[in-house]
């Protein structure tokens, strides 16, 4: 199978290079050709299996040029025991038609260790195979909201023949997101925050990614260093599909459990900002799940809501620094994947033409506006709705008092637009709610929705909050309490590539 970019219907690049390369050297996306299918009978057999195994046999249908044996090594090695749960992820009745996915059970604690922990494994292994990166090591940058960067981190840290370098917004992260980033042990790691928020890193990085290839110095530096860029982002592929297995598992599991029956169509409901995880849940419909709404839910940066009412993207907006700060973005990337495949038509150069356009006008206008065709197929799939912060309060505590079950801000806001989506429609089909983050992550902010003051120190408020919920902080966060800080660098957001620069020469 092939990946063509989301702007050049004549780009064809293998699975491998579309992982090393990241972002496709048009500024567009990589995608699969042809989405791969998935049958009833193969989603049944994979509740008889482990998580790596389902992951083996999803995966193997996106890596074309990768062998069997390469797959299932580097499944086998990223879910294993560096998730807490057995099952990797876990799934919480909440009623008879409500149940919670929780992904945020690996080494950072959200949901971003599901691709990450794998990604390095597919990285090393794309580059074997391709040419132009053999021999060469990898430097991975990566522009964060806040659990990304951790996560590529944790991911990356010590492999062989890479580096990671981490950008995050000075103000826009929680104190438990900073504290896990700049206390990342590791030889290969650089952690900079940036004074500006995430769409700032995340332009920035893409800027870097561009001028890697063209500009003079920046190239200059890498060839010395025998190195080239490549993107932890959920921009790479590599990110994605790694994704598309957690929905076509939690789905094989409720079959196997006798939740649903053969065939039930699941609503899934998805905490939304990069538009990455709802996206891989979309791919995994396309492929043959059987979803029926997507339910694509936003904090105060709500650009996504009014797209999916109107067809209008329009980031000319306010930007809200929340208790959610991993869905503070207004440029959500992963929708031009989305946009892409809604317009494929019979004239693939026609396809390509007004996406450019449509892309062209965000960057210089800031808006744009996609066609009917478009605006219609959106509207059969997707239902959005957006979520301020006092309900986002509001609903962890109400979650917390209903069911005795502790959730953080991200999935607090999954679970207020369920419940306004299930108020608004006739549809009684049961829903999956993505939990995308441990509480423990943003505990000053859960403390406060529980009516009490948060402390001064992180780690006391997270005992007080132990106390008050009987819940239990998990390890990996409670471990950097005691780790010193290693990072406290902080540049002007058009100080990014100077910074890249000097990082390189320091490798
Ligand atoms: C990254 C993140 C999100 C948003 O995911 P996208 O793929 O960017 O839409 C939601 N919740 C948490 C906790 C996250 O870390």
């Amino acid at each position: 199978m092939l990946y063509t970019s989301t702007r050049n219907a004549d780009i064809k690049v293998t699975a491998s290079e579309a992982i090393i390369q990241g972002l496709s050297e048009d500024g567009g996306l990589f995608v699969p050709e042809k989405l791969p299918e998935i049958t009833t009978a193969e989603i049944e057999s994979l509740g008889k299996m482990q998580y790596h195994e389902r992951a083996f046999t999803i995966l193997q249908k996106f890596l074309g040029d990768f062998s069997d044996t390469e797959i299932q090594s580097a499944v086998k090695s990223a879910y294993g025991r560096n998730f807490s749960v057995p099952d990797v992820t876990q799934i919480k009745k909440l009623s008879a038609d409500c149940f919670v996915l929780e992904l945020f059970h690996g080494p950072t604690c959200a949901f971003k260790d599901m691709a990450l922990q794998l990604l390095p494994y597919l990285m090393l292994i794309s580059a074997e195979k391709c040419t132009s990166v053999q021999g060469k090591r990898i430097a991975i940058l990566t522009a964060t909201s806040g659990d990304t960067g951790k996560a590529a981190l944790e991911g990356f840290k010590d492999v062989p023949g890479t580096s990671v370098t981490v950008f995050y917004p000075e103000d826009g992260v929680s104190e438990m997101q900073k504290r896990q980033m700049t206390t990342q042990q590791g030889a290969n790691v650089r952690v900079c925050a940036v004074k500006g928020n995430f769409d700032d890193c995340q332009n920035g990085v893409k800027e870097i990614f561009t001028s890697g290839r063209t500009d003079g110095e920046l190239a200059a530096e890498l060839q010395k260093k025998n190195m080239v860029f490549s993107s932890a982002n959920s921009i790479n592929w590599g990110r994605l599909a790694p994704q598309i297995v957690y929905y076509i598992s939690a789905y094989a599991s409720l079959l196997e459990s006798g939740e649903i029956k053969t065939g039930e169509k699941v609503n899934i409901c998805v905490p939304t900002g990069n538009f990455g995880n709802i996206l891989a849940a979309y791919y995994a419909k396309q492929m043959g799940l059987p979803v029926n709404k997507l339910i694509c839910a936003s904090n105060s940066n709500n650009v996504l809501t009014d797209f999916i009412k109107t067809g209008v993207y329009d980031r000319q907006r306010e930007f809200y620094t929340t208790v959610s700060p991993s869905m503070d973005i207004l440029i959500s990337s992963n929708l031009e994947r989305l946009i892409y495949q809604y317009h494929l038509s019979p004239n693939p150069d026609e396809k390509c033409n007004s996406l450019q356009e449509w892309f062209a006008a965000l960057k210089t206008q800031g808006r744009y506006e996609v066609n009917e065709r478009v605006k219609a197929k959106i509207e059969r799939d997707f239902y959005g709705g957006w979520c301020n912060e006092s309900d986002t309060a509001a609903t962890i505590k109400a979650v917390f008092e209903k069911h005795a079950y502790l959730i953080d801000p991200h999935t607090a806001v999954a679970f207020k637009i369920y419940d306004e989506y299930k108020a608004a429609s006739n549809d009684d089909c049961k829903t999956i709610i993505v939990s995308t983050a441990n509480p423990y992550k943003f505990c000053g902010a859960v403390y406060r929705s529980l009516g009490k003051e948060p402390e001064q120190d992180e780690f006391m408020t997270a005992q007080k909050l132990e106390w008050l919920t009987n819940t239990r902080m998990p390890d990996p966060l409670f471990r950097t309490q005691g780790l010193p800080v290693r990072f406290s660098d902080s540049v002007e957001k058009g100080e990014m590539k100077k910074a890249v620069i000097e990082i390189i020469r320091s490798l």
